[in-house]
């Protein structure tokens, strides 16, 4: 069933796990995910970004999102919410579509005008009862900066406090040495700076942190991190991946087959695969009794 966000982190919170929010982009994904959900009886976050919106439609996308949640999840809580939220515009479209959180990100603006603009988000999803979550400090690919520049991008615990009281938001995504894409796949996620994560946490104890870019970070990293009040943590890289090279492998190996319902479920049953993984990590899995 589709629940508001709140009523996740409350229970996250009094029973000390994190939340996995998941990025979905159609039935397939989203069936995935919720399946694996409702296996390892937990409650669930589905998130869409603004390209994922684009690709399938906002009304399209949302109306996946209830129906699975209202037919697939029975009584498994699933919430849904906007990552990435670049603009005002699209931040208004999630909240009036249905959706119970969102994201502005406007991490890239200088401090002050991150405040501004995801103030003025904060305002217009609070006024509709959804919960707002912000960013400070920037969170790149490995690819794109140098481990000196990745730590001065990272998140100040004192500008978190300043940030967190002016622009009024529900959560916040910190930059603490996580890394967004595809290269620390490979090359290997270089890990959390703990000590600035706890100074965060000290400073504001009570705004659930959110972690991005968590794809192939290790479990006792995550276990450390949720210690230091990370709540929800981001999967979206290990799901793509799962999807696609199973769809790849499935392909390669039976080059007659033509039904795409054949071609798809094992890369849903990959996504399920991976998702259940993450929710064992996070703590998350069993706590829906
Ligand atoms: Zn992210």
């Amino acid at each position: 069933m589709l629940v508001h966000l709140s009523e996740l982190i409350k229970d996250a919170k009094k029973k000390n796990y994190a939340l996995g929010a998941f990025n979905i982009e159609n039935l397939e994904t989203t069936i995935g995910v919720v399946r694996a959900a409702v296996k390892m009886k937990s409650p669930v976050i589905l998130q869409v970004s603004e390209t994922s919106i684009q690709y399938a439609g906002l009304k399209a996308i949302t109306s996946i999102v209830q129906a699975i949640a209202a037919v697939e999840a029975g009584d498994i809580p699933v919430s849904l919410h906007l990552d990435h939220g670049k603009s005002f515009r699209s931040v208004a479209e999630c909240v009036r579509a249905g959706f119970s959180s969102i994201m502005m990100d406007a991490s890239d603006m200088p401090f002050t005008e991150n405040i501004i603009l995801t103030k003025q988000a904060v305002d217009f999803a609070h006024r509709k009862g959804v919960f707002a979550q912000g960013e400070l400090g920037i969170v790149k690919g490995l690819e794109e900066v140098s481990p000196e520049e990745r730590k001065k991008m990272m998140t100040n615990a004192e500008e978190a406090e300043e940030f967190v009281s002016k622009a009024g938001v529900d959560t916040l995504a910190v930059a603490v040495g996580n890394v967004h894409g595809i290269i620390k796949m490979q090359k290997g996620n270089p890990g959390l700076d703990l000590k600035r994560l706890e100074s965060i946490h000290k400073i504001i104890p009570d705004t659930p942190l959110v972690l991005h870019g968590a794809s192939g970070m290790s479990g006792q990293q995550i276990k450390d991190g949720i210690k230091y009040g990370i709540t929800i943590i981001n999967t979206d890289t290990e799901l793509r991946l799962a999807f696609t090279q199973t769809l790849r492998h499935t392909l390669e190996n039976n080059p007659d087959i033509y039904d795409p319902r054949e071609v798809m479920t094992p890369s849903i049953e990959a996504i399920q695969k991976v998702t259940e993984e993450k929710m064992e990590f996070l703590g998350s899995a069993g706590m829906v009794k």
